[in-house]
């Protein structure tokens, strides 16, 4: 069963799914994780013939104590003041901060298809929708003492109580402390000293602690969230949900005061994001913002909930990361249109992927149209149009040109400039370090170039001969290539690239780097002894065989070339001095 089928198992009657979001800055990709597990079970729930709903709140009554990256003039004097009333950085059309950072943030949902019912704090307070359970709640307020002790030994004085008010006279929330509740008003102090992060202005006042003139802390904010709503079901970060942490605490509050039980908690772990801050100083990095225009929406969502909720994801923007990513989801896609996925598979694809899931006929393999976007004298569409023998269909199309901008906005945006691929009009330098062995197998393949057919597999399988028939180890084959085009040690599936590349063009570059004969028959060879151990533990394998001499001055060398039972070639060398190998080396 996949992850979201477990938790769906455990679900009885209507579920309410929370979850919500603290908008005071630009949000990182990260905070997509709790999105996209909760749009997992409730689109299982919903799946199963379980009524559900999907509610996200913004949290924007909760103070500013931490200024934006890069925007300190703006934000400074607002420290402590409730988020929603914080004017927009300059430039914003947005009613004020809270409303900037997360219109952002939702505009991601959209794109992403995750579809919520949102709410704000700041309609929640002031529109007394919470007027019940802040008043439980402060007449309780030695019950919370208590379950702060017990579950998270932490202390609060006895004139503690479960609120902060927005001061009257500096309209900061962060900075104040209520002292005294009489069932009608709070009594609050707003101290210059309470956080280091803002300066309250010493006012003291008596105010109604209902309809928006202050708010809960957020531990209790939770409570009354649950108990209001009411929610079913609330995964938590792995830092809220350790042993007496936040999650605890809360769970505790509302089992003393209103005796129930807390949501369904689903713990998820933290979702990094690797080689991104390389990108900071072009603006790009790592927010949700970033990440939807990097991928499109069904490699975050799949990057997001194929792994447990549990484990870490380590997502890394690098070319091998990035790589690795599409290949997987395309493999899982393939797998899972011509029905050999596993049932996970299958689910946690038809999850992630866009309303229906088609087959694709056509490659729009992501190192290979990253590769093809590069080189300068191509349009990608058409030449994989051209490939496929048809003109796409409209949502094969779609499909392709989402890849093509995810290329384009990491090439521009992530890529180093050893991970660009750039078809190299002359020969690269680099290539002088390739052995003869390399060298003599660009020849080779060179020669074989116009007897194959200008195919991906084709091209693939001729390479793989040539290299058996040199014969040079495959990876090494595949770099000297990768090397004379590209300059590069490695690059997108070798026949896909080359059939983009013009034969005459490509033959050229293959035989641009001289090599000496005799040195790469040295390097290639092997003594009559180990030829017979190969050839004895080969022997079942071996169809037929046939050889000749080449010779170069005083030096010789015997080939030997097999054809094996499943068709394929290689070839043996045997290098001698003054005389070819002595006849009957395999008799
Ligand atoms: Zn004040």
């Amino acid at each position: 069963m996949f992850w979201t089928e477990d938790v769906a198992a455990k679900c009885v009657g209507p579920q309410i799914i929370n979850d919500s979001k603290t908008p005071s800055g630009r949000v990182h990709v990260g905070a997509m994780r709790g999105v996209l597990i909760h749009d997992a079970i409730f689109r299982t729930l919903r799946e199963r013939g379980i009524e559900a709903r999907y509610l996200f709140g913004v949290d924007d009554y909760d103070p500013l104590d931490e200024i934006p990256a890069g925007k300190g003039a703006h934000f400074e004097q607002f420290l402590g003041q409730p988020l929603c009333n914080v004017p927009p950085p300059d430039g914003s059309s947005a009613s004020d901060m809270a409303e900037h950072y997360i219109s952002e943030f939702f505009q991601v949902f959209e794109e992403l298809g995750v579809k919520v019912e949102k709410y704000r704090m700041r309609d929640i307070y002031r529109s007394g929708k919470f007027n019940e359970a802040i008043d439980i709640i402060l007449r309780n307020a030695e019950t919370v003492r208590r379950v702060y002790k017990e579950v998270s030994n932490s202390d609060r004085s006895e004139n503690w109580f479960p609120f902060q008010t927005v001061c009257e006279k500096c309209g900061r929330i962060g900075t104040t402390e209520v002292f005294a509740y009489d069932g009608k008003e709070v009594s609050y102090r707003c101290r210059p000293d309470m956080v280091k992060w803002a300066r309250g202005c010493g006012h003291e006042g008596k105010v109604s602690p209902f309809d928006g003139r202050g708010k809960l802390p957020w531990k209790l904010e939770w409570v009354a969230k649950w108990i209001s709503f009411p929610v079913t079901i609330e995964g938590a970060g792995k830092d809220h949900s350790t042993k007496g942490g936040s999650r605890d605490v809360s769970a505790a509050c509302l089992r003393a005061i209103f005796q129930k039980e807390p949501p369904l908690n689903v713990p998820y772990e933290f979702f990094l994001v690797g080689g991104a801050k390389m990108s900071s100083s072009k603006g790009i990095g790592a927010s949700a913002r970033d990440m939807a225009n990097l991928l499109p929406p069904e490699l975050l969502r799949f990057l997001m909930i194929r792994t447990k909720p549990n484990s870490p994801v380590n997502f890394d923007v690098h070319e091998e990361g990035i790589v690795k990513l599409f290949n997987e989801y395309d493999r899982f896609h393939d797998r899972t249109v011509t029905g050999k996925a596993t049932a996970d598979e299958a689910f946690v694809t038809r999850l992630a992927a866009p309303a229906s899931i088609e087959g694709h006929e056509f490659n729009a393999n992501f190192q290979l149209v990253t590769a093809l976007i590069q080189m300068p004298h191509l349009d990608a569409v058409k030449e994989i149009e051209k490939r496929a023998g048809r003109p796409l269909t409209a949502s094969e199309r779609a499909h392709l040109e989402a890849r093509i901008r995810s290329a384009q906005v990491w090439v521009d945006g992530y890529a180093t400039e050893e991970e660009k691929t750039r078809l190299q009009e002359t020969l690269p330098a680099r290539a002088a370090e390739l052995t003869q062995a390399q060298r003599a197998f660009l020849h080779a393949l060179a020669d074989a170039l116009p007897d194959t057919t200008w195919e991906d597999d084709a091209l693939q399988s001729k390479i793989f001969e040539v290299a058996r028939l040199t014969p040079v180890e495959q990876s090494l084959a595949f770099k000297a290539l990768y090397r004379v085009i590209l300059d590069k040690a490695a690059g997108p599936k070798a026949g896909n690239l080359l059939a983009f590349l013009d034969r005459d063009f490509l033959q050229r570059r293959l035989r641009e780097l001289p090599f000496d004969r005799v040195q790469f028959w040295k390097e290639t060879s092997v003594t009559a002894d180990e030829l017979r151990a190969w050839h004895t533990k080969e022997a079942a394998k071996i169809a037929s065989q046939e050889h000749r001499v080449n010779v170069e001055g005083a030096v010789f060398s015997t080939e030997y070339t097999f054809t094996l039972t499943d068709g394929k070639r290689v070839l043996r060398r045997v290098v001698t001095e003054g005389t070819p190998a002595p006849e009957g080396v395999l008799a």
